[in-house]
């Protein structure tokens, strides 16, 4: 394969024109889990399969990760996405019943966490058709959001997607409002709802034997936490938050997060919006103005 390094935006999508927020709020937050599972220890290293200890961090969110998260969420009367690989559904139904059964909308994260690469185009098709195909026969949804497993795109995959059904994305770490994809030849694509690396909690919380890491505590994290929220509110834009609940489902990370959305939740004028919701006002906000 040759690469064309040509000069050149790398993301075709044009910039959002100014946009508002509905009933007046300044800026969104948009609450996204990643249920990995043991997806995120396998998808990428087959041989940790017989690993029991490794895959264990993922085995967490059945045993324990996923009922916390969803019992703080209902604490605070919160909606989110929850991206969750179709290996993960397969595995563990119940646990992601509980999920749609409280009321939050299930996203796409492929069917084994596989990093999606352009040189494996059809591989990379069919972890979308089998995330879909087991999402639907455990839980009878058909995804519109999809989050890239180990957050990775390229231009024939988010042409895949559309073409698929999937209206939103949320993985690019390009913008702070949302946008339209648009290939290299102008056809549209799926509205992203970009990410912020900041709150992605596997940087500060996931630590282990084949993939050591420093772990930072509430002292770092919250403040952090805090202050790109505050900033980003400030310019008007969306903090979206790239949570797994074998990280945020552990008992000092659950309380750090419930603090932080505790401090969301006390100012009057945040959207807090599920991914499928954001992609609707887009959408409309689409419909009105040419300029979008
Ligand atoms: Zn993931």
């Amino acid at each position: 394969m040759t690469y064309d390094l040509s000069p050149r935006p790398l993301n075709p999508a044009p910039k959002t024109p100014p946009m508002t927020w509905p009933n007046g709020a300044k800026s969104a937050l948009f609450i996204g889990f990643d249920v990995d599972a043991e997806t995120a220890w396998i998808g990428n290293n087959p041989s940790n399969v017989d690993r029991m200890v490794t895959t264990s961090h993922g085995g967490y969110d059945a045993r324990v990760g996923i009922g916390k998260i969803l019992e703080l969420m209902d604490e605070l009367s919160l909606k989110g996405t929850f991206f969750t690989p179709g290996w993960t559904a397969l595995a563990h139904p119940a646990a992601c019943e509980g999920i749609l059964k409280a009321g939050h909308e299930i996203g796409h994260h492929g069917y084994l966490h596989k990093l999606p690469e352009r040189e494996r185009l059809e591989e990379a098709f069919e972890e979308i058709d089998r995330g879909f195909e087991a999402l639907q026969n455990v839980l009878g949804v058909r995804p519109v959001g999809y989050r890239a497993p180990s957050g990775e795109n390229f231009p024939e995959l988010l042409a895949y997607l559309a073409k698929s059904g999937i209206r939103y994305s949320s993985s690019f770490r390009d913008d702070i409002l949302p946008y339209r994809h648009a290939s290299h030849n102008g056809i549209a694509g799926p509205v992203e709802i970009p990410v912020n690396f900041a709150f992605d909690d596997w940087n500060f919380g996931m630590s282990s034997r084949t993939s050591p890491r420093p772990l930072f505590g509430r002292e770092a994290v919250l403040p952090l936490w805090i202050d790109e929220f505050e900033a980003t509110h400030d310019w008007g834009g969306v903090t979206t938050l790239v949570l797994h609940p074998q990280v945020s489902g552990r008992p000092m990370r659950w309380h750090s997060l419930r603090d932080f959305l505790r401090h969301v939740q006390s100012k009057a004028d945040v959207w807090i919006a599920t991914g499928q919701q954001i992609a609707n006002h887009f959408e409309a906000c689409e419909a009105v103005s040419p300029s979008i």
